[in-house]
């Protein structure tokens, strides 16, 4: 084993992990020890042996000795959460290293080379913690992760959307064993980028299996609450049937599951026979559910169902009939699921493994991205004559399309204040409390006055390598105080340092620089000057939305708001009738 190998693809997924690579520009999806193609992203402890178990095995081990395997433990990532195995405490990167190292060693052994690189597909949603966690279970498996790539990001490039010659708007629809995400993404000029993403961290196929169980349950007189004390086994054995059951109907109108005897309760199995229509009448509260995420996912985007180009189905449970149908009623259309539905990310990720392998340049086609969480400052407010603390106020809200750069200002509150102190956070939350501390900078020098009377204008940067500048200038004495965040807890070489300065500076260049966009304002503003005051406001209409575009300094929107107000310009000037 001498030869480099391919850079790996992975998709380190909540119930399955896969790895594949790109080869003469077809993905291969490895195949691992046992010859599968996916891999349980479970951690067990061999019940004699005490040899460390991933994949199968520990699946198999879980449902017989839950105490000596562990799951789902990417919902734990980024976290302080632990994980009991066998009586020892894990945390989710070192389980989730576990898992990648399993599949890096099964990648070498199929490539006949070892694998030193990868890319590593996360949900959109994750926050920088989560993405730095997942970089690090990479590090410990002995990995160079080259990227860590979006979900949707990665399904959409498995089915060729970063190649197409026209631009759309798609939404991802993935259905996983335990999470549903939804995210809208668009192409444009090249570029694919996450528009909006929206989900339920606690739906998918299983949830379908277990109302499956409840289902037969309730037919034999039972309830499944207390059923797992009452007899481990038997619970195990239900469980295991109805994900088969669930399966089957998948491709059959209906079919026979058997409820086992459990200690106690039933003396005898029951062999039931249940029709597809029952089984989804009883489903249909967990469809109900897949709604509000989608349309959430649309208003984020700010766009309809029927302005979408595709659907993307992603995920085991996408398989299911019931899902199918729900997607066909809400969006009109038939989804895109041409490739495998449990490996459409996997080939994603192998495809941008061998972009980042081959080109680094190609880095900017498919990073463009949005911010999965706001950023912003703390805020004190008076309230009823008190002052409270602890307020969350976003600068950069989640959503917008990153890189970017946004200010807002900040008055003192005291008397003679002479200093500010801000708390950098993180989160969705009204209180900072509930959000996540990035980092503080303290401004000093402020000059004594009333409250109110003087002010810091903050200004937040953030790129797509998730490093964030905060600069604060004074506004009455122009002094300025500048640092660096970042997601990775270990600090940045001085070489990173001067790049990610680089990258910024020409961030903060003011699109009001553009020397068309500074003709077209001042344009504008000799004609406002001119028009009859009823007319005005057709004209200010069109400069605020240049003015809120360059504000948000999205090339796009500029671009956009720049035509709609030459065009007006044009036929205003044309002596058209206001
Ligand atoms: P994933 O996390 O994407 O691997 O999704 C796994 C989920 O997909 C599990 O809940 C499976 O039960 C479900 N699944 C896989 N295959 C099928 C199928 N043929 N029909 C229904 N659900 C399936």
């Amino acid at each position: 084993m001498t030869d480099r190998a391919p850079a790996l693809g992975i998709d380190l997924g909540t119930t399955n992990s896969a790895a594949a690579i790109l080869r003469d520009g077809a993905v291969v999806v490895l195949e691992n020890r046992i010859g599968e193609l996916l891999t349980p992203s479970v951690v067990g402890l061999d019940r004699e042996t005490d040899a460390l178990l991933v994949g199968r095995a520990a699946r198999e081990l879980l449902s017989m000795a839950p105490d000596r395997a562990v799951a789902t433990f990417k919902r734990g990532m980024g976290r302080d959460r632990r994980y009991d195995l066998g009586g020892r405490e894990h945390g989710a990167v070192d389980l989730s290293a576990l898992v990648l190292r399993a599949l890096k060693e099964d990648a070498s052994k199929a490539l006949g080379a070892p694998v030193e690189e990868c890319v590593i597909t996360v949900p959109a949603y994750f926050d920088e913690e989560q993405r730095f966690a997942t970089i690090k279970a990479g590090e410990l498996a002995g990995l160079e992760v080259l990227r860590v790539l979006n979900e949707p990001t990665a399904a959409a490039m498995a089915y060729g959307m970063h190649e197409r010659d026209r631009d759309a708007h798609f939404l991802v629809l993935d259905l996983g064993g335990g999470t549903f995400d939804v995210c809208v993404m668009e192409r444009f000029a090249g570029i694919l980028q996450v528009k909006s993403t929206a989900g339920e961290s606690r739906l998918g196929g299983e949830d379908f299996t277990r109302r499956l169980v409840g289902l037969a349950l309730e037919e034999v007189g039972l309830t499944y609450e207390g059923l797992e004390v009452a007899d481990l086994a038997a619970s195990g054995r239900l469980l295991r049937r109805a994900e088969m059951a669930k399966r089957q109907l998948t491709d059959a109108d209906s079919i026979e599951l058997e409820v086992p005897a459990v200690k106690g309760r039933l003396d005898r199995p029951v062999r039931l026979a249940l029709s597809r229509a029952a089984v989804e009448r009883a489903w249909e509260p967990l469809v109900r559910r897949l709604l509000a995420p989608c349309r959430q996912a649309l208003r984020g985007a700010r766009l309809e169902e029927d302005d979408l180009d595709e659907v993307i189905l992603v995920g085991g449970a996408t398989r299911m009939p019931v899902v199918r149908a729900f997607v066909r009623e809400l969006f009109r259309r038939e989804p895109v699921a041409g490739l495998d539905v449990d490996l459409a990310v996997v080939h994603g990720a192998a495809i941008q493994a061998a972009l980042c392998r081959r080109d680094a340049a190609v880095e900017d086609v498919v990073v463009t991205d949005v911010l999965s969480h706001s950023l912003g400052v703390d805020v004190s407010k008076r309230l009823g004559g008190r002052m409270v603390h602890g307020y969350f106020s976003p600068v950069i809200h989640r959503n917008t399309v990153i890189p970017t750069t946004r200010v807002e200002a900040y008055s003192t509150m005291e008397p003679n204040q002479t200093s500010m102190h801000f708390g950098i956070y993180e989160g969705e939350s009204r209180r900072v409390e509930e959000n996540r501390q990035i980092g503080t900078l303290t401004v000093k020098g402020i000059p004594k006055g009333p409250p109110g009377q003087e002010a810091c204008d903050v200004r937040f940067t953030y790129d797509l390598n998730g490093i964030l500048e905060v600069e604060v200038t004074i506004r009455s004495t122009g002094r300025t105080y500048r640092q660096l965040f970042h997601r990775h807890s270990k600090a940045l070489s001085d070489a990173e340092i001067a790049r990610a300065r680089e990258r910024i500076e020409k961030l903060k260049e003011d699109p009001r620089d553009d020397p068309k966009v500074r003709e077209l304002l001042l344009r504008a503003e000799a004609l406002w000057s001119e028009l009859h005051p009823e007319a005005r406001p057709i004209l200010e209409h069109a400069l605020d939305a240049l003015e809120e575009a360059l504000e948000g300094r999205d090339e796009r929107a500029i671009e956009a708001a720049s035509d709609g107000l030459r065009e007006l310009c044009d036929r205003m000037d044309g002596g058209e009738r206001w």
